[in-house]
């Protein structure tokens, strides 16, 4: 299949009447997949409503059948058609973070989605995205649309629509390419099906944050303990794994020196993910730092596309450093964990 690029400034007006919008919205009413950008990171696009349409995401991907997808939304008037029940707390927290990086569950009516969108779940997770492009493109089409990271499944979600192409070239029938995105890790998602709002999983707004609207609320028990049944079905999968063995190191720089030295000993060429204050103090063969810890989300907007380079070094094994867990912190450290397969080395 050829995948068609649009290329789009998301700075022009009136975004929604340029042939690089209307051509991609066509082909969503048409049940064909669409790459497009949001502020998190690009999602794969396919009308919700569809099951021909939706099942086309699954394949592009290989995502695992039962991990359900997020609905993306260009007008609060499209919720009412999809939930049920839409709790005050709910509505304080739209008004607070939409458009932006906060996915909400709530129960869904029946019968209006494709039944391959919520993996037959009773309830479905919607957002509406913080990005104009996004916005025109759902807008343009009409249409709920369902969209995960546009990335094969496993491998680190895509920030720039280069590695959407590097994965999906071929396999999808277009990418509307607006540059990279922003936040780099994505939604927050928060189950408000239940009496205190459950994270389900960290993202682009923090814990912190939502606690400001909505009160406490519970991080799910999944997120700390490995062994505990996660509450959403796609939490349980390894995400975002660079190739080369990826191990988190939680200690100081003369410990990650010395496991550093150690794997140079035996011949390995050795990767550091490292925050950019220790970018130059520490010796190993490729050094790549997407940010600085006093800054988490420098850390955050180039967490994926800096796993992805170490995809194209030649390093045998890589070793992380680990970021403290608060703020943007919580969501940077889950993906960290999960592309380490919950590897790390603690210092004695
Ligand atoms: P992704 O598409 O990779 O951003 O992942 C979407 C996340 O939302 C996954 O962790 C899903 O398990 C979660 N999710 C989507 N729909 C639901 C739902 N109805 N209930 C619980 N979690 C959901
Ligand atoms: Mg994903």
């Amino acid at each position: 299949m050829e995948t068609k690029v649009w290329s789009v400034d998301k700075h022009v007006d009136d975004i929604q009447s340029y042939p690089q919008i209307i051509q991609p919205a066509q082909l969503l009413q048409d049940n064909e997949v669409v790459a497009f950008p949001t502020e998190t990171v690009y999602g794969l696009g396919a009308n919700a409503k569809s099951d021909k349409a939706v099942k086309k995401i699954f394949q592009a991907k290989g995502r695992p059948g039962d991990n359900p997808l997020i609905v993306h939304i260009a007008s609060r008037s499209q919720l009412d058609e999809l939930a049920e029940e839409i709790p005050q707390v709910a509505e304080e927290l739209m008004a607070a973070f939409w458009p932006g990086p906060l996915t909400l569950i709530f129960h869904k009516r029946k019968g209006v989605l494709s039944e391959l969108v919520t993996a037959a779940l009773d309830t479905v997770a919607v957002r509406m995205p913080d990005h104009p492009v996004a916005l025109a493109l759902i807008k343009e089409s009409g249409l709920p649309i369902a969209a995960p990271s546009a990335n094969t499944s496993g491998r680190p979600s895509p920030t720039a629509a280069r590695h959407v192409q590097d994965d999906l070239t071929g396999k999808i029938a277009g990418i509307v390419d607006a540059g990279a995105t922003g936040v780099g890790v994505e939604s927050t998602v928060l189950d408000c099906t239940e009496e205190i709002p459950v994270i389900l999983r960290p993202g682009g707004v923090t814990r912190e944050e939502i606690e400001k609207v909505a009160g406490e609320v519970i991080m799910d028990a999944s997120l700390k303990d490995k062994a505990a049944a996660p509450k959403s079905p796609g939490m349980k999968y390894t995400h975002y794994a660079p190739k080369a063995p990826f191990i988190l190191v939680d200690g100081n720089l003369s410990f990650l020196q010395s496991l550093i030295d150690e794997k140079k000993s035996e011949g390995l060429k050795v990767g550091v993910f490292a925050a950019k204050e220790h970018e130059t103090e520490i010796r190993a063969d490729y050094i790549l730092a997407p940010g600085k810890t006093s800054d988490l989300n420098s850390v955050a907007s180039g967490l994926y596309d800096t796993l992805r380079k170490f995809d194209e070094l030649p390093v045998d094994i890589i070793f992380g450093q680990v970021f403290p867990v608060s703020g943007i912190g919580e969501a940077v450290m889950n993906r960290l964990l999960k592309a380490a397969g919950h590897q790390v080395i603690k210092q004695g």
